[in-house]
């Protein structure tokens, strides 16, 4: 039997689709985000960082970096087993309590990914409760989505940020039987904020549970990095809010605020977190000195709001076709899987920019983008040349830029 074949097809399916996959070898310099060295056949060279979710740079930040280098000296490297074995390290304790503070929750759990949260946590909790309905944002994320396959619940999905449509499904659900709403604060792909507050109103009028994915706003939102639920004044409101440190926190893992009994129930129950090993106290201590850095300090917020919506106004006056978004995401639409992956090539090999494509099944097809995420670190000048860039490129490819540049906003 010729078992490579199978895996040749699999690939040359992906290359037919103009879908297959090629990542830049990059190597960040600390201090200089978002300048960078990017590994080309061609030798290295310096390029400028245009896409990364490293939003506000914390994955820098000399306290971060402190304290990564601090913990790992006096603790070492590895957490040395699971939680149940050896792996309750004090740094990690201290990371949810800071987490269940942030969150204005009474617990908080920590997994080794955001995905690893949201694929075991739904899954955990939506097995616990009997006869359980889901309601899912037709957007949803990978992980919620394998979340809730896994937990092998009946699912209904509702348009994206429909709210009217949630409620026609909640109310044919009937209200004896249990229902879990389960959304994104915002979408990272469009950059478009969920209704929150609406979608608490209708948990309460229904008798659903909530739990939100604020992977994309913790940090950035709400006037400590509580997020969207924070910024909109109903983190109170909703059961469980999940989240990543390895975004806007710069470092890695993700985890679940709550209730003490739904957060020792996932622990108590939830084989993602129970048969892996846990995050070493050299990741927990940095992530706890972002966190607690970016709940009183606004500068980083203040600065990557402000440079969003430069990125915006200048791109947009350049006639490129920035699709609106209401936060620091700026996509530009591209609507071709082949030309996308070539402004990229072009934008990295020409002009030293590096922006991955994003392809189906990111986004759905002909709806190819670029997406761009300026960080504070983005200055006025790195702004104008990647407009040039992109206008040339633009050009290069024959794609459409608006012959009357929008006013800029
Ligand atoms: C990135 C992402 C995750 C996964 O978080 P990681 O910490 O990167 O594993 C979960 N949800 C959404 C919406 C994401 O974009």
């Amino acid at each position: 039997m010729d078992y490579s074949q199978f895996f040749r097809t699999a690939l040359d399916r992906l290359h037919d689709e103009r879908r297959y996959r090629v990542f830049a070898d990059l190597e960040r310099i600390a201090g200089r985000f978002p300048h960078a060295v990017w590994h080309s056949p061609k030798g290295a060279r310096d390029v400028v960082i245009w896409c990364s979710n490293d939003y506000l740079g914390m994955g820098q930040h000399p306290k971060v970096v402190g304290a990564m280098v601090e913990t790992a000296t006096r603790a070492g490297t590895g957490a040395g087993g699971t939680r149940n074995i050896a792996g309750t390290n004090h740094p990690l304790i201290l990371l949810e309590q800071e987490l269940a503070d942030l969150h204005g929750k009474e617990a908080a759990l920590v997994f080794t990914s955001g995905y690893v949260s949201n694929q075991t946590g739904i899954a955990t909790l939506a097995k616990l409760i009997p006869n359980c309905l889901i309601l899912s944002d037709a957007l949803n994320h990978n992980s919620m989505i394998e979340g809730i396959r896994q937990s092998g619940c009946e699912r209904l999905v509702f348009r994206h940020n429909d709210v009217a449509h949630l409620e026609e499904l909640l109310r044919a659900a009937g209200s004896d039987r249990p229902k879990l709403i389960v959304c994104e604060s915002l979408y990272s792909m469009d950059g478009d904020v969920a209704p929150l507050a609406k979608i608490c109103d209708l948990a309460e009028r229904y008798g659903a549970m909530t739990y939100v994915d604020e992977v994309h706003a913790v940090g950035m939102y709400g006037p400590r990095g509580g997020g969207i639920a924070e910024r909109d004044g109903v983190m109170g409101r909703i059961d469980v809010l999940e989240g990543t440190l390895a975004k806007a926190f710069g470092c890695l893992g993700g985890y679940i605020a709550a209730s003490h009994q739904v957060i020792d129930a996932v622990r108590s129950y939830a084989p993602g977190f129970i048969f892996t090993t846990a995050l070493p106290p050299a990741v927990c201590a940095p992530a706890s000195a972002a966190i607690r850095h970016l709940k009183t300090s606004q500068w980083e917020r203040q600065k990557h709001q402000d440079r969003a919506a430069r990125v915006k106004a200048i791109l947009g006056a350049a006639g490129l076709p920035v699709m609106p978004s209401d936060t620091h995401i700026v996509p530009v639409f591209v609507g071709d899987p082949e030309r996308c992956k070539r402004a990229c090539d072009l934008l990295l090999e020409d002009h030293g920019i590096y922006i991955q494509p994003i392809n189906y099944p990111t986004v759905p097809k002909g709806a190819e983008r670029l997406r761009i995420t300026p960080s504070p670190y983005h200055d006025d000048r790195l702004i104008d040349q990647l407009a040039e860039a992109l206008v040339q490129v633009w050009q290069k490819l024959d794609l459409p830029l608006r012959a009357k540049p929008i006013a800029a906003e």
